[in-house]
């Protein structure tokens, strides 16, 4: 199980380091500020949204610790390809990885996702991890307030 765990960590750190799917994305159908007060963590999430409402394309810019960064960069590649449902659905079942109080075994649908199902075992790193997914659900609401984890 501890060689499990390195594994894991080497995803995060390898995604952390070198984030897939940074920089800017013209023209973006929707995008969101995040942003992580706790650990100064900020991110811009850009998506383009097809007629048809499936995320041909994610990318993100901004900062922040190892793992906000692989959680965004590990989000953005789950979500290429996915309908909004899908993605809704990706979304509540990260969340519920990192915060049901018992905790879940992964869903399948999470993929890679998965390997940050360690970090519930640092509460303080929780928004780290959940930063994306908060900016993803306020870029798919259109909101024009910059989301927040507080
Ligand atoms: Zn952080």
């Amino acid at each position: 199980m501890d060689a499990l765990r390195d594994l894991y960590q080497d995803v995060i750190l390898d995604h952390g380091r070198q984030p897939r799917n940074f920089g800017r994305l013209v023209p973006a159908t929707h995008h969101a500020d995040g942003f992580n007060p706790l650990c100064g963590d900020k991110l811009h999430l850009y998506l383009q949204i097809d007629a048809d409402q499936i995320i041909r394309d994610v990318r993100f810019e901004g900062s922040g610790c190892a793992i906000s960064m692989a959680s965004a960069s590990l989000m953005s590649e789950a979500l290429k390809g996915k309908s909004l449902a899908q993605a809704r659905a990706l979304s509540d079942a990260f969340r519920e990885l990192l915060t049901a109080p018992a905790a879940p075994p992964p869903a399948a649908s999470l993929g890679k996702l998965a390997v940050l199902a360690g970090v519930r075992d640092f509460p303080v790193r929780i928004k780290c991890a959940t930063l994306a997914w908060h900016t993803l659900q306020a870029a798919l609401a259109e909101q024009s307030e910059a989301a927040t984890t507080e």
